[in-house]
């Protein structure tokens, strides 16, 4: 259990902080459950300066949640483009259908409903209820975890060490009733400019109320977590590189792609990473033609 007087001193410093720091990022300010959605899946997995440009490349494109629902899925892979992790477009499409067809066209405010949207998790629902409905709900992401792994629980590398349920539960403790819209990105951001990976405690306004500090002034260190293996020939890599192929050049047909990558021994393998593109609906496959998306409507079934 926290001490109130703990949680007080936490909040207003944090909250101070913010007002200082803050980044006027657009959805932030926009009340819009949808932008707060295509924010907080954008980034997953992605730093920030790179979640503004994906962000205001999608919203251009697919400004509303119907208009998306009608994109084809090709058009909605080529806008997300080289963002990385595309089935997180693929999830953003599915679940914009699913609105237009379940709930009238918008995002519903249950959270439950929310949580039953494709690609939408606690995070990204916690998300959508801040900034969208302007709701109390906590936001934990990685900078978060880390944020309160180490402060509340004095863990160096609370991702690794910091058991998530309690990070969880620490997270509501904190949140300051109606305050969310400031709290949720104030967490976030310390962890992503202050508290990262390696601390800069010596300019930490959390530095007196931190359980981690006095270790790591004792000079114990925080190695940072890898988080992905070798990229060079991984699986992740021959999938970005066909749907980069596709994604320029349109239907083709498999041996035409096959000529572009050049896989050599690993001819095998890549034609199963393009069954997996089809299995995860970013790709089709027809007799020898392939494509990105969906296929072409004489190409469907039936
Ligand atoms: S004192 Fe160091 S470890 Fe603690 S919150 Fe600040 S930056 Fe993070």
């Amino acid at each position: 259990m926290v001490p109130p007087a703990r949680v007080r001193a936490i909040r207003t410093s944090l909250l101070r902080w913010y007002d200082a720091h803050e980044q006027p990022f657009p959805w932030r300010s926009a009340r819009d459950p949808y932008a707060a959605m295509v924010a907080a899946v954008a980034a997953q997995q992605t730093q920030m300066a790179r979640v503004l440009e994906i962000y205001d490349r999608w919203m251009a494109a697919f400004p509303t949640l119907p208009v998306l629902a009608q994109a084809g899925r090709d058009e909605v892979l080529r806008v997300w483009g080289r963002a990385g992790y595309p089935q997180r477009a693929a999830y953003l499409h599915q679940a914009a259908q699913h609105c237009v067809e379940e709930h009238g066209g918008a995002l519903p405010p249950d959270p439950e409903a929310l949580l039953a949207l494709p690609g939408v998790g606690p995070f990204t629902a916690a998300i959508i209820r801040t900034f969208g409905f302007g709701e109390d709900a906590a936001a934990v992401d990685t900078n978060v975890v880390r944020v309160i792994g180490r402060v509340l629980f004095g863990d160096l590398q609370p991702a690794r060490e910091t058991p998530a349920a309690a990070v969880g539960a620490m997270a509501e403790r904190l949140l300051p009733p109606g305050e969310a819209a400031r709290w949720n990105p104030a967490l976030m951001d310390y962890g992503a400019l202050v508290c990262l990976p390696r601390p800069r405690c010596q300019a930490c306004v959390l530095a007196s109320v931190c359980a981690a500090r006095p270790r790591f002034q004792a000079g114990e260190t925080a190695e940072p977590v890898r988080a992905q293996g070798a990229w060079e020939g991984s699986d992740r890599q021959w999938r970005g590189r066909i749907m980069a192929h596709l994604r320029q050049r349109g239907p083709t047909t498999v041996s035409a792609l096959m000529r572009h990558l050049r896989p050599g021994q690993e001819r095998a393998r890549v034609r199963g990473l393009l069954d997996g593109l089809q299995r995860d609906g970013l790709a089709w496959v027809r007799g020898a033609r392939c494509g990105l998306g969906d296929p072409p409507a004489e190409d469907g079934p039936g």
